[in-house]
């Protein structure tokens, strides 16, 4: 039994589905158990990962076999591809068979997955079973502020934050999954894929999201959703007119939300037309889970919860002290500390150097308030989403929320840019709902204005076509700034 999957070899029930195919528990335990023979001396594997039955089956083999594995993004380019690889160094590339891979990854040796490949008696714990500070996977950050860094996660840190999710979602081996992201990073990969596998319950991968398939599956016994607010975005769209849609919703256990925040007005929309309130958790790759609303807790629109079990949390000011727990308006940095944490960024002793405060605090550069009960509110991160405007420190996220809230604003994303009276000035950048008939800037700023502050009004309204947004649907602001 593998410490990390102690389901795996007791359940029996479908472990994985995408598409139509799909492997129960026997078949996951014969196919990844049989490739960990093969990978036990293969230094780090990359893994090519496609949402695919072959992805999961390598990353478990990998687990088994106590070999880092480096989860890739297929939509990579050349360059961010050649730049994890020399960072990483794999071995091998395991993938999917058939698929053609860059030239970037040329120089690898090339190991198809065979999922269906029995290997009969699979390795079982000792005398390999690996430490629980080896590296288990070296996942790369979404380079939402700059070129990704390497996270280096170790065993205890995937334990600690699935055990802490089980203890706070009530989350069993019964329990199925509806899974539309993608298997390269921590949502998709860590808790979507490697939490069910962890606890013997099931995966049902959606290919591309659709609200078809979340419709299907919520509907045909699946119990959760995991997604990032641009689906729950596209579910509120679509609700108005898709009644089985809001049906299925309303069966479901748990809708939870990650990766970036829900706007306000979607978790809003979906309340009022399902009568179920999606719950937020916040999390890192360097961290994993730091925060979630509670299975029994109180939903709240703008709010990730509470810290998770075992996760100890503080919001710091710039001179480094505590701000005041009870004092509801301050802002502070969050800073974590915790079995979840990782143990470094790859080959960057400096950058790891630099993210951890005096007495091992990991600095988030997130920046939120608190609740009087302890809900904490992320405002944004540090570097991009707090505007010094005519000497106010204003959050970029209350004003997206409220510009979200205009009819005739599809998406919203609010920069500071260097103003010579204000210091900073707003900028909203605005997808129009109808392209034709935008709504104005003075009409933007009205409406800003009357529901927070006038000071928080924009100043400059850009009108685009979309938002520059990276694959898990996450706002690029520095591609803003140079658009
Ligand atoms: P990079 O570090 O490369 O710039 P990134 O920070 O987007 O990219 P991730 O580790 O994937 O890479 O994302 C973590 C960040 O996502 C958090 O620091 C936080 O800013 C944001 N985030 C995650 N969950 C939430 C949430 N529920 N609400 C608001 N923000 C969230
Ligand atoms: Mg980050």
């Amino acid at each position: 039994m593998d410490p990390l999957f102690p389901a795996l070899d007791a359940a029996h029930g479908e472990a994985l589905r995408f598409g139509d195919r799909s492997l129960t528990y026997p078949e996951l335990a014969s196919a990844a158990g049989s490739l960990a023979l093969r990978l036990r001396d293969a230094g780090r594997v990359a893994v090519w990962a496609t949402p695919s039955l072959e992805t999961a089956v390598g990353v478990v083999a990998a687990l088994l076999a106590g070999v880092p594995a480096v989860p890739l993004n297929p939509k990579s380019g050349d360059s961010e591809l050649t730049h994890i690889l020399r960072d990483s160094a794999p071995s091998l590339v395991l993938t999917e068979p058939g698929v053609q891979l860059p030239p970037a990854l040329a120089a690898l040796d090339r190991h198809d997955v065979d999922v269906r490949q029995d290997g009969g008696d699979h390795p079982k714990g000792p005398p390999g079973e690996p430490a629980p500070e080896s590296p288990a996977l070296i996942v790369y950050t979404s380079g939402t502020t700059g070129p990704p860094k390497g996270a280096v996660l170790p065993r205890r840190a995937i334990a600690a934050t699935l055990d802490a999710l089980e203890d706070a979602w009530q989350w069993t081996g019964d329990d199925v999954l509806v899974h539309g992201l993608p298997l390269f990073h921590v949502h998709g990969l860590i808790l979507g894929t490697l939490g069910p596998l962890r606890r013997g319950g099931s995966v049902r991968h959606l290919g591309r999201f659709g609200t078809e398939g979340v419709t299907r599956e919520l509907g045909s016994g699946a119990t959760m959703l995991f997604g990032v607010p641009t689906m729950y975005h596209r579910i509120a769209e679509a609700l108005p007119d898709d009644p089985e849609l809001a049906k299925a919703l309303a069966g479901a256990r748990l809708l939870v939300s990650g990766s970036a925040a829900l706007p306000v007005h979607d978790h809003e929309r979906i309340a009022a037309a399902t009568g179920r309130r999606v719950i937020e958790r916040y999390g890192m790759t360097e961290t994993l889970m730091n925060t979630s609303v509670r299975a029994d807790g109180e939903p709240r629109a703008g709010a990730v919860g509470v810290p998770l079990p075992g996760v100890e949390l503080r919001l710091v000011d710039e001179a480094g002290e505590e701000v005041a727990a009870d004092d509801p308006e301050a802002v502070g940095e969050i800073q974590v500390r915790g079995p979840n944490l990782f143990t470094e960024y790859l080959n960057r002793p400096d950058a790891t150097a630099r993210a951890f405060a005096p007495g091992g605090w990991f600095r988030t550069g997130d920046m939120a308030l608190r609740d009087p009960d302890g809900y904490v509110r992320i405002v944004g991160r540090k570097a991009t989403d707090l505007i010094k405007s005519g000497g106010y420190k204003i959050g970029a996220g209350e004003i997206e929320n409220a510009l979200l809230e205009h009819a005739g604003v599809r998406e919203a994303a609010v920069t500071g840019e260097p103003d010579p009276d204000l210091g900073e000035r707003i900028v909203a950048w605005v997808v129009p709902a109808d392209a034709d008939v935008p709504p104005s800037a003075a009409e933007l700023a009205d409406h800003v204005a009357a529901r927070l502050a006038p000071h928080k009004r924009p100043r400059v309204v850009r009108y685009l076509e979309s938002l520059p947004r990276n694959d898990m649907g996450k706002i690029i602001k520095r591609a803003l700034a140079e658009s």
